[in-house]
């Protein structure tokens, strides 16, 4: 039975710690994995969270178990509505699902709240009147032990004044419910912790109902127990809260007893990923909103043209490891440019367009060529591009003399290949007062039709990529950067506003597009040939306005290390 479960695939260590409970005699044994996913509704989901889901979902899936959604809201600030729906928009586009299995955990307060009158009950917590200061004062130091003078009070004293906090009879910050565990540990955490604070806050689902609330120590083992989670993955921040978890799982009445195992968060170059600091950045204008698609948020990640494939192949790729490590932003671009280049269908555009005018092709004459959408993709079928006497080339494909290497037009230069059309020779230019190019003349080979002349001869220059500019769309393309051009803004106490690549996006309102574009759907993908994988933006771009955002240049900077 249990034999059945396990993961096909080669194991993770938490993988391994699993088949471990499941194998006869181990705690889980014949049970269902059963993992969950807890975010706090206080922001956006982020990259760091793809790589907690892809393991609390992806592991579920794995031994064919369930994985529940749960929002993480028993703290009443900072919660909010939008963040949920958020939330499960973007768990949702990643292809994950948690079915009918969507909790709040301030559902679960009343229950919380009965565990701690049981522990009170059982001499295992105390009422505590210390202050915040006086508490971090007395809570001692390795080898000296915490002292708190209420630490014997009887439990009949206890019980009385926590049902009074509970009625609101005192204010924040003067009393807190203590668990009774060990004043001298070595882990501060088990010095007697705090279970229950009093803050008179309303709270977004429960309103004025609670005016004591349980910390997250407290409270996620009950949750996970409640939901009958069998293994409770989070990341290496708890590693040294789990005793305290087992020892609410093991002295609270609870219907079952999950295991906590942690991760190594995730962290990439570049960027932050702490919802606390992305926050600043939408409310302080540094860019335009979560979705802004230089944030690492899934909004902004898909705005900006990431696929659920791709950041899934990310977040498998990187593994599961055990300690904190950073990893490339270039590794996410790889695995983008790898899913696109597949599935994007081709497209010309022309960023920086200068016109170039065929001067031997006849005015007013137009023909149309068949291009394939994708080269390796014959199901993709072709479409149509139209070509006439003037077409738009980007500005950088021209150079008014010759110059070492550059094998694009330039006056007298070599023959170049229209991408699909024509093979041309550059033959002049003209330039305004400035100097600034405002046309290029070629001559065409109309032997060369589809771009191959017909007496087979070389040509020794570039194939560059071109739009008609009979029927060309305008269109703005903005370019993005890494948002810090400091590889680590989240480190220590440095000043990530500091550490902000004024350089991060540069917007190209004049760029001419083909024709077909103009049919796209944010949801397409699309390789501009030569210039990178592109998608329409999905808050700005309309028919009459085509604004396309760059999802990732084509040219690859990750180098895989050996
Ligand atoms: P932040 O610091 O961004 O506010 P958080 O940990 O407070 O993050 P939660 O909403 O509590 O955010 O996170 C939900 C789950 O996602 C938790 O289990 C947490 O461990 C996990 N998680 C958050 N950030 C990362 C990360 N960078 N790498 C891996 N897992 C993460
Ligand atoms: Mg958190």
């Amino acid at each position: 039975m249990a034999e059945e479960r396990k993961a096909p695939e080669a194991r993770n260590f938490i993988e391994a710690f699993i088949d471990e409970d499941l194998a006869p005699g181990g705690a889980y044994e014949g049970m269902r994995v059963h993992t969950r996913f807890p975010p706090e509704p206080n922001g956006y989901l982020h990259i760091g969270h793809c790589k907690a889901l892809c393991i609390d979902f992806g592991t579920a899936e794995k031994y064919g178990g369930l994985c529940n959604l749960r929002m993480d809201d028993t703290n009443p600030a900072k919660e909010d509505v939008e963040y949920v729906e958020a939330i499960q928009e973007d768990i949702h586009w990643l292809g994950f699902d948690w079915g009918d299995r969507f909790y709040y955990a301030s559902d679960y307060f009343e229950q919380m709240y009965r565990c701690a009158e049981d522990l009170i009950r059982k001499g295992l917590a105390y009422v505590c009147q210390l202050t915040p200061d006086e508490m971090r004062q007395m809570r001692g130091e390795v080898g000296i032990p915490a002292q708190c003078p209420y630490r014997d009070r009887p439990a009949e004293e206890s019980l009385d004044l926590f049902r009074r906090m509970r009625a609101g009879e005192f204010p924040d910050g003067s009393m807190t419910l203590r668990a009774k565990i060990d004043p001298s540990s070595g882990n501060f955490n088990m010095r007697d912790p705090v279970l229950y604070r009093i803050h008179h806050a309303h709270h977004h689902r429960q309103g004025d109902a609670w005016c004591i609330y349980p910390m997250y120590d407290f409270a996620h083992p009950i949750e996970d127990a409640l939901e009958g989670i069998t293994h409770s993955l989070c990341s290496l921040e708890f590693e040294a809260h789990r005793p305290l978890y087992n020892w609410v799982v093991e002295h609270c009445d609870l219907p079952s007893k999950p295991r906590q195992i942690e991760f190594a968060r995730l962290g990439i170059d570049h960027t932050v990923l702490s919802k606390r600091k992305l926050r600043r950045l939408v409310e302080e204008g540094r860019v335009s909103g979560w979705d802004d698609p230089r944030m690492p948020t899934l909004c902004g990640l898909r705005r900006r043209g990431y696929t659920p494939k791709a950041i899934r192949s990310f977040c498998e790729r990187i593994g599961v490891a055990k300690s904190d490590s950073t990893v490339e932003y270039a590794f996410l671009e790889h695995c983008l440019r790898e899913d696109l280049n597949e599935t994007a269908q081709r497209r010309m555009a022309v960023l920086r367009p200068v016109k170039l005018v065929l001067t031997n092709y006849p005015a007013g004459q137009s023909e149309r060529f068949p291009v394939e959408n994708h080269p390796n993709r014959p199901e993709d079928g072709t479409r149509e591009v139209s070509f006439s006497r003037e077409l738009y080339v980007e500005a950088d494909d021209f150079l008014p003399e010759a110059a070492p290497k550059f094998k694009r037009l330039y006056p007298g230069g070599p023959e170049c290949r229209l991408k699909g059309a024509y093979v041309i020779r550059c033959v002049g230019y003209t330039a305004d007062e400035s100097g600034r190019v405002t046309e290029i003349q070629a001559e065409y080979d109309p032997d060369s039709r589809g771009g191959d002349p017909a007496d087979g001869r070389k040509i020794k220059g570039a194939t560059i990529h071109w739009v008609d500019a009979a029927t060309a769309r305008t269109a703005e393309v903005r370019l993005y950067d890494n948002l810090f051009s400091d590889p680590d803004p989240d480190s220590g106490d440095k000043d990530f506003l500091q550490c902000l690549n004024p350089a991060s996006l540069e917007v190209l309102t004049d760029c001419k597009v083909e024709a077909a574009l103009a049919e796209a759907q944010p949801a397409d993908r699309f390789q501009f040939l030569r210039l990178g994988y592109f998608c329409a933006d999905s808050r700005d771009s309309a028919p009459d306005r085509l604004v396309f955002n760059r999802a990732v240049s084509l040219k690859d900077s990750y180098k895989p290390k050996l």
